[in-house]
């Protein structure tokens, strides 16, 4: 068998953030190589992964990997050395077994779904299939959000910055998203300038990467009425051609039973905060998805809210599913959300983040992917979103971070005819 795993080598490498991480590269019998990086996120759900780290202060606060290459080179190697890479079910379950805990917490996910990514990659070299086609054959290009405006206390962290933690816009009318880019883009110019112009020099910005936005606002509801007039000033109909989506991250927003509003120097009950939701919704119809609307344990708030929103807007569930089929599994049973973002390294396997895509196709639920804010460009991702028709892919930070994007448009062109674009079809709510 020419698909034999032969070696399992990993090496620390840094991600977009400059902090370490693991990268895991796995070669088969047959001289077939794959090679994948796990990606660091800095808003992560208490429910994730177990993220392995060194914890040394003096490297990297803790931040090291070298524990999780350890493992990788280790018992992972000794482990998988043998076994048929294109039986990704199997190789999972090895992982998962051999880890024997419930978080990945002994090996560590970010070790795990390295490894895991690297064999299907590895895989797909030996059969001589893109990733597209060997991740399901798909040919759905994503509706693609391209995230305007950055605010929160886990990304930007400035009291008085608007507190959601990223408004994307989506172009639910383009031809394509090279298209959808091209008009977001124009919103996001103007944006800058507004925000320019009315803040001056006193708008904090995030380090590091030029062009990332985040302002001041004296409401929340401010930043969406800016975002409605630029829209309409560019010539569109807010929620019909550009529609938004904001990650709430109501996590990171969420202590002692309240919700806490840094811009409006509130904390809401949750009932107060529901009530502030739909709103929210109802004066903007510019407002097209939320995700984390509620924190990642508030099942009963998840299940009131989708009961008030869940027909009109999406209810994207981030920390609160964690891309884990048992927890979505719960949240399809007692009605809450009704979409779902796909973070394959929040669960830790492929086989596992796979499992969370088919179970919320079949019951209807939309699936956004989404990456990791520490995440470099790796193609698996964009393969996997058109690949496995996810509809839609938060992958884009205006107007830097385009390489996902990229990706997705050489995929769109090399399928020319066969390509696929729902649109506004994408969304698991009466607005489609
Ligand atoms: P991250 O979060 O910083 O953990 O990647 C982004 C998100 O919440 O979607
Ligand atoms: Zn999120």
């Amino acid at each position: 068998m020419t698909s034999r795993i032969k070696t399992v080598d990993a090496r620390e490498l840094f991600d977009t953030r400059g902090l370490p991480t693991i990268e895991v590269e796995v070669v088969l019998a047959d001289g077939s190589r794959g090679s994948f990086m796990a990606p660091g996120g800095s808003s992560r759900g208490s429910n994730e992964a177990f993220d392995l780290r060194d914890g040394d202060p003096a490297y990297f606060d803790g931040l090291g990997v070298a524990k999780a290459i350890g493992a990788a080179k280790g018992e992972i190697a000794a482990a998988l050395a043998g076994m048929d890479a294109a039986d990704q079910g199997a190789v999972d379950e090895a992982l998962i077994r051999l880890d024997g805990t419930p978080n990945k917490s002994r090996l560590g996910g970010n070790t795990i779904i390295a490894t895991s990514a690297a064999v299907a990659k590895a895989a797909a070299c030996s059969r001589g299939v893109d990733l597209r086609e060997y991740l399901g054959g798909g040919t759905e290009i994503p509706v693609s959000l391209v995230i305007v405006m950055f605010g929160g206390p886990v990304h930007v962290g400035v009291a008085g910055t608007a507190d959601f933690q990223e408004y994307a816009l989506y172009d639910l009318s383009a031809r394509d998203p090279r298209d959808g880019f091209a008009r977001t883009s124009r919103i996001f110019g103007r944006l800058r300038e507004y925000v320019s112009k009315k803040q001056g020099a006193g708008v904090p910005r995030l380090a590091g990467v030029a062009g990332w936005l985040s302002a001041r606002f004296d409401t929340n509801e401010e930043a969406l009425t800016v975002l409605t007039d630029l829209v309409r000033e560019a010539g569109y109909e807010p929620g019909k051609d550009i529609g938004l989506y904001i990650d709430v991250a109501a996590t990171h927003l969420y202590r002692d039973g309240k919700y806490h509003l840094s811009a409006e120097h509130q904390a809401l009950s949750r009932d107060a905060w529901i009530d502030r939701l739909e709103y929210l919704c109802d004066r903007y119809p510019l407002i097209v998805g939320m995700e984390d609307c509620l924190d990642e344990e508030d099942w009963d708030g998840w299940r009131l809210l989708t009961e008030r929103l869940g027909r009109r807007v999406q209810l994207v569930g981030d920390d609160f599913f964690v891309t884990d089929p048992a927890r979505l599994r719960r949240g399809i049973e007692t009605g809450c959300a009704n979409a779902v973002v796909i973070k394959p390294n929040q669960i830790g396997t492929l086989t596992e983040a796979l499992q969370t895509v088919d179970l919320a196709k079949a019951h209807g639920y939309g699936t956004v992917l989404s990456l990791r804010s520490g995440q470099g460009f790796d193609p698996l991702m964009a393969h996997l979103c058109v690949g496995r028709c996810l509809g839609q892919a938060k992958m884009v930070e205006a107007p830097s971070g385009t390489a996902h994007l990229d990706e997705v448009l050489r995929i769109q062109d090399a399928l020319g005819e066969a390509a696929i674009h729902k649109r506004r079809g994408v969304l698991p709510c009466l607005l489609a």
